[in-house]
C-alpha cells in the first residue's frame, strides 16, 4: 500500500473494486478494465486495473463483466406528500415518511434527489443530519425549501404556507427560505391549462430571481409556456424544471438559453407521459412493482380510477403536451442547451426510483444517447449545485455508485439491471433485494 493511501487513515475502512467497465458521468466514453481504491466512502484512487494500487488490508470486489456509474440524481422531486397513491401533505409529510422515500430512491440507484419547493421544515432536519453523518444508507437530499407561489395560482401544496401577493412579499419568502439553508430557490408559473385566472406575474418573479441571486442561490422554474419561458429567460432565471409544452419551439429560444446560460435541468418526459396513461403500461413490470405496495397497484388497477382519469376535460390535453416537451427537449438538445434529468415524481402515482430509468429512457426516445442521458443525470446534474462531493466517479468525491451488470450505453433500458448501489462507499439493498414498498409478508424471493 503506497504512503498516500494510508495517510491520516490509520483504522481506514479501504474498498477495492477492480475490472469494470467505467462510466464516469463526465460525458467520457466508458473505459473497460478500470478500478477503484475506496476509503472510508471517498473515491481516492480510479484508473486502469493494471495500474491499481493494491492496499493490503482493503476488501476487494471482482466486478469482471460489470458497469459501473455514478449513482443517478434525480433533479426535481417531491418527499412525504404520499402514501400509496394517497396524496396528503398534511398527513403525510414528516420525517419519517422523507426517509422512507430516501431509501425507496436509494434502492433504484438514485443517489441524490433535488426536492422542488413542496418542503416543510422536516427536510432541513434530514438534510442537516445527512450532510453531518455523510456516510448515509439513503438517498441524499437537497432542496428549494418551500417554493413562491402567486397568490390565487397554480403551484405547491395544499396546507404549505408559500403563496404570496406582491414582488414584495415574493422577495421577503426568498430571504426567509435562504435563511434555513435551501439550497436553491423554486417559483411556479402556470395556469395548469388556463384552469386558473392568473400566472405568476413578471415582477414577482423577477423579485424572486434578484433576491436569490443576491444571497448566492440559483433559481429554479415550473414553466408551461413558450412565452413564459422566453421572459424568464431574459430575466436570468438559472434552470427549467419542465419543458415547454403549449407548442413546438424552433431553436431561436435554445440559443438564447445557450447564451445566457439557462438550463433545462429537468425535462419530466415520464410525468407528461404518465398522464396520457389511465393505467400505467408498467403496473405488472416486476422492476416496477417490487417498489410499491400490492394495495397501490390493486388501486391503479381499480376500474373507477381508470374512468375517472379518462373522463377528466384535462385528459385529451396531455398526447399533445408530452410530445411537445419530447420535441422541445429534442431541440434545446440538438442546439446546445445544457440539460439535466429530472421526472416529478412523489405526488400522486409518480413513483419514486421507477421514473427516474423511465426518464431516461424517454430521453434517449426524444433524440440524445444513452450516454448523454446518463451525464446528464449524473455529471451535469451535481454541476447546477456546483458540488464536490457526488455526480462523477473522480478522487475526493463519495462513492455513491450504481453497479450495472448488463450495459446502459449499449441499452438505456439496462440501467434496470441493477447489481449494486452504495451510498459513500457501503452497499445499500436494491430494488432486487429488498422488498422495501411492501409489507413484510408480500415480500417475495429475491430476484435478479
Ligand atoms: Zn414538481
Amino acid at each position: 500500500m503506497s504512503a498516500l493511501l494510508l495517510a491520516g487513515s490509520a483504522h481506514a475502512q479501504t474498498v477495492v473494486l477492480e475490472h469494470f467497465t467505467l462510466i464516469d458521468g463526465t460525458g467520457r466514453a466508458p473505459v473497460t478494465d478500470q478500478s477503484l481504491v475506496l476509503v472510508d466512502g471517498r473515491i481516492r484512487w480510479v484508473g486502469p486495473a493494471a495500474k491499481a494500487p493494491a492496499p493490503k488490508s482493503a476488501t476487494t470486489e471482482d466486478l469482471r463483466g460489470k458497469y459501473l456509474m455514478p449513482g443517478i440524481i434525480d433533479s426535481h422531486v417531491h418527499l412525504g406528500l404520499v402514501d400509496g397513491v394517497d396524496q396528503n401533505y398534511a398527513k403525510y409529510y414528516n420525517r419519517a415518511n422523507i426517509e422512507r422515500q430516501l431509501h425507496l430512491y436509494a434502492a433504484y440507484g438514485v443517489t441524490s434527489v433535488y426536492t422542488l419547493g413542496t418542503d416543510g421544515d422536516a427536510i432541513h432536519d434530514v438534510i442537516a443530519d445527512q450532510r453531518r453523518i455523510g456516510r448515509i444508507d439513503m438517498a441524499r437530499a437537497y432542496t428549494a425549501g418551500r417554493g413562491v407561489v402567486f397568490k390565487g395560482s397554480y403551484g405547491g401544496v395544499p396546507g404549505l404556507d408559500q403563496m404570496v401577493a406582491t414582488p414584495a412579499e415574493a422577495s421577503a419568502m426568498v430571504t426567509r427560505e435562504v435563511a434555513k439553508g435551501d439550497d436553491f430557490i423554486k417559483l411556479w408559473m402556470d395556469d395548469e391549462f388556463s384552469t386558473i385566472a392568473e400566472r405568476m406575474p413578471y415582477a414577482m418573479s423577477k423579485a424572486v430571481i434578484d433576491t436569490a441571486h443576491k444571497a448566492g442561490k440559483k433559481t429554479a422554474g415550473h414553466i408551461f409556456y413558450y412565452d413564459n419561458a422566453a421572459e424568464l429567460t431574459r430575466e436570468g432565471i438559472d434552470v427549467f424544471m419542465h419543458q415547454i409544452r403549449d407548442r413546438t419551439a424552433g431553436p431561436e429560444l435554445s440559443r438564447t438559453m445557450k447564451a445566457r446560460g439557462t438550463w433545462q435541468l429537468a425535462s419530466t418526459l415520464s410525468r407528461e407521459a404518465s398522464f396520457t396513461y389511465t393505467l400505467l403500461p408498467f403496473v405488472d413490470d416486476p422492476f416496477f412493482a417490487r417498489g410499491v405496495a400490492p394495495t397501490t397497484i390493486a388501486a391503479l388497477k381499480a376500474p373507477a380510477r381508470q374512468q375517472k382519469l379518462g373522463s377528466s376535460p384535462l385528459f385529451p390535453k396531455y398526447p399533445a403536451a408530452f410530445s411537445n416537451a419530447m420535441a422541445n427537449f429534442a431541440t434545446q438538445a440538438k442546439n446546445g442547451v445544457a440539460y439535466g434529468m429530472g421526472t416529478d415524481s412523489g405526488p400522486s402515482a409518480r413513483f419514486p426510483g421507477y421514473f427516474a430509468h423511465w426518464e431516461l429512457e424517454l430521453m434517449v426516445k426524444a433524440g440524445v444517447t444513452p450516454l448523454q442521458a446518463l451525464t446528464a443525470a449524473t455529471g451535469t446534474n451535481a454541476k447546477f449545485l456546483g458540488t464536490t462531493q457526488t455526480g462523477t466517479i473522480e478522487k475526493g468525491k463519495w462513492a455513491d455508485l450504481l453497479v450495472l451488470d448488463r450495459d446502459p450505453v449499449a441499452d438505456i433500458r439496462n440501467t434496470r439491471a441493477i447489481n449494486a448501489v452504495y451510498i459513500a462507499g457501503r452497499k445499500v439493498p436494491t430494488i432486487w433485494q429488498t422488498c422495501i414498498g411492501r409489507a413484510a409478508d408480500a415480500c417475495g424471493p429475491a430476484v435478479q
